[in-house]
């Protein structure tokens, strides 16, 4: 049987929902213009969700610099932020749904098994999989329960058939549910783990499309497993491919991406960073240099890219100039009067009226 996602009709809701795990950079700003984009081309709904699931790789500063980029950009969320840490509860209540509803199962195999299990199957040239030991079938025997072991718990994901999506960017995705072993969505503590809080939120917040970094790609049909035994259909995907810094790399921090506040501390412009990033993965004829008026008219999820987008700062530098041409005087003597104050200009000289005729 093949399963195909439905697409959504009424108001869109899109997110951008970041990890606070290090500073956002500009790879990560295009995964939040994109749906932001949409949602305001569309007259939907744009939602912020902080995925502060990973406690200790976490911190309030990588959050700053997220509510500071986007508040400076003017990609102002329409609901949220929302944490995840805040939704425990409710996490735990849709788990219990899905046990009750026979879509869960513990698992009491340990770490030492596990990696075993992992051995066996590498050197039988297999993929490394769960072997489905403690999964409950009709006539089957489960092992004895072992004492004092905390199990995790199972989805139960389908056997047979197919999983499948139309995806904006890769077009049509199609996984063999028998390539998914059944993954842990609680751990021993009983703590959700990932891919279901993120079905979870979702289904709340009503997202219509998931627009993300393809590095997600194969957390979908997984995603969509879930959606359905939670008796949702799942949102429209768009993947979008990696943005590479200028060495080809995958853009990230360890690479030395910078955060994108400091790109407002140099004085670029965030119209400027808007039409650049826009062009990084999608386009709208030849257009090059367009205003944020202009993008949030045009844009559409029927001219994503396809392929990798490399980063040159050089031509960013080059929209920025064209952004600051097209600026009025007076606009431009706005931007610039608080940094020259800091560069120790007084304020008498900066609004005595020469500074837009300088401009
Ligand atoms: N928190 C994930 C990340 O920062 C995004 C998850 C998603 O968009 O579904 O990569």
């Amino acid at each position: 049987m093949t399963e195909t996602t439905s697409s959504s009709a009424g108001r869109v809701r899109t997110r951008f929902a970041p990890s606070p795990t290090g500073f956002i950079h500009l790879g990560n700003v295009r995964s939040a213009l994109y749906p932001w984009a949409f949602a305001r081309a569309t007259g939907g709904d744009f939602i912020l969700r902080i995925e502060d699931t990973d406690v200790q790789r976490s911190s309030q500063a990588a959050v700053d610099v997220i509510l500071d980029g986007l508040q400076w950009l003017g990609m102002v969320p329409d609901e949220g932020p929302f944490y995840q840490m805040q939704r425990m509860d409710r996490y735990r209540a849709a788990l219990a749904d899905l046990q009750a509803a026979g879509h869960v199962y513990p698992c009491y195999m340990g770490v030492e098994e596990l990696d075993a299990l992992r051995a066996r199957q590498l050197a039988d040239k297999e993929k490394p999989r769960y072997d489905g030991t403690w999964r409950p079938e009709d006539g089957k025997s489960l092992p004895p329960v072992p004492a004092g072991v905390q199990p995790v718990l199972r989805f139960r994901n389908p056997q047979g058939g197919v999983v499948a999506w139309d995806d904006k960017v890769k077009g049509r995705v199609e996984i063999r549910n028998d390539e998914l072993d059944d993954l842990v969505i609680a751990r021993p503590d009983g703590t959700p783990t990932y891919n279901f809080c993120v079905v979870v939120d979702d289904i709340d917040m009503r997202i219509t499309h998931v627009i993300r970094g393809d590095d997600h790609v194969n957390n979908t049909p997984r995603q969509i497993n879930i959606f359905r035994a939670l008796g949702k259909e799942p949102p429209v995907y768009a993947h979008l491919p990696t943005v590479l810094d200028e060495h080809g790399e995958k853009m990230s921090k360890r690479n030395g991406a910078k955060p994108v506040t400091h790109y407002r501390d140099e004085g670029y412009l965030p119209d400027a960073l808007l039409n650049y990033l826009a062009r990084l993965g999608w386009s709208h004829g030849d257009d090059e240099i367009f205003s944020r008026e202009q993008l949030l008219c045009w844009f559409d999820l029927d001219h994503l890219g396809r392929s990798a987008a490399q980063f040159d700062e050089a031509k960013l530098r080059w929209v920025n100039a064209q952004h600051l041409k097209a600026m009025a005087d007076d606009a431009l003597a706005a931007l610039l009067a608080p940094q020259l104050q800091q560069q120790g200009v007084s304020a008498q000289a900066l609004t005595d009226g020469r500074l837009p005729r300088i401009c």
